[in-house]
C-alpha cells in the first residue's frame, strides 16, 4: 500500500476521500481554486496547494498543474473523485507516466467505456443487452432523422461523450427532430468539445438501476448490489436508494452478470457503476433491462451502497490501486436493510431549479440515528457559480425502506439553508409522495409532478413576510436608531416608540397605523404596522388577521424561532430570510426615500436579463427583428444546463447588448424588446 494521496477535487467528494484515506494513515493533499481558498477540503487534508483561478478549466481541470503538484508533494497517487478528471484516460495515462497511481480503472477501460457509442458496441459483442437504436460513426441530420425514424419514436438523441444529462433531447414527433438535433450537439459541443450522438428508442416508464462494480488486478470482479436512481429531473438524479424495490434476487443475479460482464469486457479494475435501464410497466424481469452505459469512477451516490453493505468504497479503492487483492467474495456481500440519499442543491425549484448563489447566511445540516450527511461547504461559506451548486448529500439508512424513508423525511425536515435558495422543501415533497413511497416511479415522475411537489412558482408566503417585516423592525428599534423613525420609515409621525417592552413610548393613545413598505424576492410590497394598547400588530398582504409573529433568539442555533413553529428567521445583511416548511422568503425594508432608478426607465418590462451567471451560448435574435411575446430570443448556459430566454411582448428588438459566446452575469441585461406602436 502506498502511502500518501492527492485529491484532484473539491467540495463533497474530496472531504470524504480524504476522511478515508486518514483513516487508513495515508498522508493527503489537497488541491483548490482561487474560489475554494477557505472551503472545507482544504482544511481538512494534510496540505492544500493553490492550483489556479476559479474557472475549473484553470484550476481543476489543469491536469499538468495538478500532476506538478503531486511530484512537488510526493503524492504517491491521486484520487480524481467523480466530474473532472476523473474520466480523463489522457490524465490516467500521464500519471502513470509521472509515476503516479490514478486511482481508477486502466486508461483503456476508460477510453473503451468512454464514448456511449463504443461502449455499447463493446458490451453488446460480450452479450449484455443495449437499447435498440443507432450508435455508428454517420452523422448527417438526414441520416440520423431516418435513423430515429425506422428506431420509432420516441427516440432520444443523445451525445456519445455526454455526462450528466448534457446532449440529451427526447424527440416524440419526426417534426421535432432537427430543432433537437442542433439543441442536443450544441450542448454537447459546448460540454464536451464534441458534436457527435447517438439516437435511442426511448424506453417507456423507464426506471434507471444501476450496479455498483468493482474489479481488482487479480482477476476478480464482482458486483455490491443495485442502487435505483429512477428519480431523476432532466436525466439527472435527484434521490438514489438501495436496493432498488422491487428487485427480486432472479432479475439482481441477471444484472449482476450483465454488470461484471461489462467490467469485464472492457479490463476493469477498481470502482465502476453499469448504468442499465428497466422497463417500469410491470414487475421487473431478467430480460427487461438494458446496458446505458458504464461510469468509470465512483458515483456521488455510492453512500447508499455502502450503507446496505457496510463496506467502505474509497478505501477498497485506494487498496486496489494499491495492489491488494478484493478481500471479499460475492457471495459474502449481502444487503442489509435500505437506505437512501437526497442531494441538496443550492437551487430554486419555483424558478426552474435555477442554481443558486451567495454566502451560505445559515447552514444547518441534520444528524441523527441512520442519518449520514456528506457535505463540501460549511456555513458562512460561498456558493460559487463555478461549480456544482451541491450543498450536501443527505443519507439514510434503515431497517426497512419505510424505516429509511421516514429518517430521511425527518432529516431533511430539520435542514436549514439560508442565503442561497435550496430544494430541501422540494427534496421533503419527493419523500413523502404517495407513489415514491410504494415504489412505484419512473424517470419521469418528477416531471409530471412538478406542481404537486411544489416546483412552480409559488405565490409570496404572507406569514413570512409578516415574520420577516416583525424581525426587521425589532432590529431596527434594538439598533436604537431613531432616525429611522423621524425618516419616515414608520410613516410621517415622528413617534418614538417602544412597542417591544414597556409602553413608555406612548405619546399618544389610541390605534395608530401606518405603512412599512417591504422587499421580497417577488418584488415590494407595503404592511400594515398597527400600534394599539396592546402593541404592535403587522398584517401582510393576504393576510387575514393581524399578527406579531414572535421569535425567540436562539443564540446557540444564531437564528430565530418563530414562537409558533412554524419556521426560523436568519439574520442576514441588510435583509433576514424566514424559512418555513423549508422554503425561503428573504425580506428587507425599503427606505421610501430610496427611488428605484430602474423602474423610471419606462421599458424595463421590456428588458431581456440573463436569469444567471453563465455564457450566452446561442442569439436568435438582431437589433431591429420582430418577435412576438413568448418568442425564444437566446439560450444562457450555466453550470448544468440551458436555459431559455423569451420575448416578454411582442414588439422590436431595439437593442442588444451581449454577444453569442459572451460570459453574462445575473441580472445582466442583454436586449431590449419595444412594445409595438399602436
Ligand atoms: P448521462 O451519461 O448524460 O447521465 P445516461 O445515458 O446515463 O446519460 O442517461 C441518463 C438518464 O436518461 C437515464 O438515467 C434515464 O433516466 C434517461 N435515459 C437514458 N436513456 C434512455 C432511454 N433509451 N429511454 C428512456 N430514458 C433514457
Amino acid at each position: 500500500m502506498f502511502s500518501s494521496v492527492l485529491i484532484a477535487n473539491r467540495g463533497e467528494i474530496a472531504c470524504r476521500v480524504i476522511r478515508t484515506a486518514k483513516r487508513i494513515g495515508l498522508r493527503t493533499i489537497a488541491v483548490y481554486s482561487a474560489a475554494d481558498a477557505g472551503a472545507p477540503h482544504v482544511h481538512l487534508a494534510d496540505e492544500a496547494h493553490l492550483i489556479g483561478p476559479p474557472a475549473a478549466v484553470e484550476s481543476y481541470l489543469r491536469a499538468d498543474k495538478i500532476i506538478e503538484v503531486a511530484l512537488a508533494s510526493q503524492a504517491a497517487a491521486i484520487h480524481p473523485g467523480y466530474g473532472f478528471l476523473s474520466e480523463n484516460a489522457e490524465f490516467a495515462e500521464a500519471c502513470a507516466q509521472a509515476g503516479i497511481i490514478f486511482i481508477g480503472p486502466p486508461a483503456s477501460a476508460i477510453r473503451a467505456m468512454g464514448l456511449k457509442d463504443a461502449a455499447k458496441a463493446l458490451v453488446e459483442k460480450a452479450g449484455v443487452p443495449v437499447v435498440p437504436g443507432y450508435h455508428g460513426a454517420r452523422q448527417e441530420p438526414d441520416f440520423l432523422r431516418q435513423k430515429a425514424y425506422e428506431t420509432g419514436y420516441p427516440v432520444l438523441i443523445k451525445a456519445i461523450a455526454g455526462g450528466g444529462g448534457k446532449g440529451m433531447r427526447r424527440v416524440d414527433r419526426q417534426q421535432d427532430f432537427d430543432a433537437a438535433l442542433a439543441s442536443a450537439q450544441r450542448e454537447a459541443t459546448s460540454a464536451f468539445g464534441d458534436p457527435r450522438v447517438l439516437i435511442e428508442k426511448y424506453i417507456s416508464s423507464p426506471r434507471h438501476i444501476e450496479m455498483q462494480v468493482f474489479a481488482d488486478a487479480h482477476g476478480h470482479a464482482l458486483h455490491l448490489f443495485e442502487r435505483d436512481c429512477s428519480l431523476q429531473r432532466r436525466h439527472q438524479k435527484v434521490i438514489e436508494e438501495a436496493p432498488a424495490p422491487g428487485m427480486t434476487p432472479e432479475v439482481r443475479r441477471a444484472m449482476g452478470d450483465a454488470a461484471v460482464e461489462a467490467a469485464r469486457a472492457a479490463g476493469y479494475v477498481g470502482a465502476g457503476t453499469v448504468e442499465f435501464i428497466a422497463d417500469g410497466r410491470g414487475a421487473l424481469r431478467p430480460d427487461g433491462f438494458y446496458f446505458m452505459e458504464m461510469n468509470t469512477r465512483l458515483q456521488v451516490e455510492h453512500p447508499v451502497t455502502e450503507a446496505i453493505t457496510g463496506l467502505d468504497l474509497v478505501e477498497w479503492q485506494l487498496r486496489v490501486a494499491g495492489g491488494e487483492a478484493l478481500a471479499l467474495d460475492q457471495e459474502d456481500l449481502l444487503v442489509d436493510g435500505h437506505a437512501v440519499e437526497a442531494r441538496l442543491y443550492a437551487e430554486d425549484p419555483e424558478r426552474s431549479f435555477l442554481p443558486s448563489t451567495g454566502r451560505l447566511v445559515a447552514l444547518k445540516l441534520p444528524s441523527g440515528e441512520g442519518v449520514r450527511v456528506d457535505s463540501g461547504v460549511a456555513e458562512g461559506g460561498e456558493v460559487t457559480p463555478f461549480y456544482d451548486p451541491m450543498i450536501a448529500k443527505i443519507i439514510a439508512h434503515g431497517g426497512s425502506r419505510d424505516q429509511a424513508l421516514e429518517r430521511l423525511s425527518a432529516a431533511l425536515a430539520s435542514t436549514i439553508v439560508a442565503g442561497p435558495k435550496c430544494n430541501v422543501a422540494f427534496l421533503k415533497a419527493l419523500v413523502d409522495a404517495e407513489e415514491f413511497r410504494e415504489g412505484a416511479v419512473d424517470t419521469g415522475f418528477i416531471e409530471r409532478n412538478l406542481e404537486t411537489l411544489g416546483a412552480t412558482p409559488q405565490p409570496a408566503d404572507p406569514q413570512a413576510i409578516a415574520a420577516g417585516a416583525a424581525q426587521l423592525l425589532r432590529m431596527d428599534y434594538e439598533k436604537a436608531n431613531p432616525s429611522l423613525l423621524v425618516r419616515g420609515r414608520l410613516g410621517s409621525h415622528e413617534w418614538l416608540y417602544d412597542p417591544w417592552g414597556s409602553r413608555k413610548g406612548f405619546e399618544l393613545a389610541g390605534r395608530r397605523h401606518t405603512v412599512v413598505p417591504v422587499e421580497t424576492e417577488t418584488g415590494k410590497t407595503n404592511i400594515d404596522l398597527f400600534f394599539d394598547d396592546d402593541g404592535p400588530h403587522l398584517l401582510a398582504p393576504g393576510q387575514r388577521e393581524e399578527t406579531w409573529p414572535d421569535a425567540e433568539w436562539n443564540a446557540s442555533l444564531r437564528l430565530a424561532e418563530l414562537g409558533d413553529g412554524s419556521g426560523v428567521v436568519v439574520r442576514g445583511s441588510g435583509k433576514v430570510f424566514v424559512i418555513c416548511k423549508g422554503r425561503q422568503t428573504s425580506v428587507a425594508l425599503v427606505d421610501p426615500l430610496d427611488v428605484d432608478l430602474e423602474h423610471l426607465d419606462g421599458d424595463a418590462g421590456g428588458q431581456v436579463k440573463s436569469p444567471m451567471h453563465g455564457k450566452l451560448v446561442a442569439l436568435l435574435v438582431g437589433k431591429g427583428d420582430e418577435v412576438a411575446k413568448g418568442q425564444l430570443l437566446a439560450v444562457v448556459e450555466a453550470m448544468k444546463m440551458e436555459h431559455a430566454l423569451t420575448a416578454p411582448m411582442a414588439g422590436v428588438v431595439s437593442e442588444v447588448l451581449a454577444r453569442e459566446g459572451e460570459q453574462v452575469s445575473e441580472g445582466a441585461r442583454l436586449m431590449t424588446v419595444t412594445p409595438e406602436q399602436e
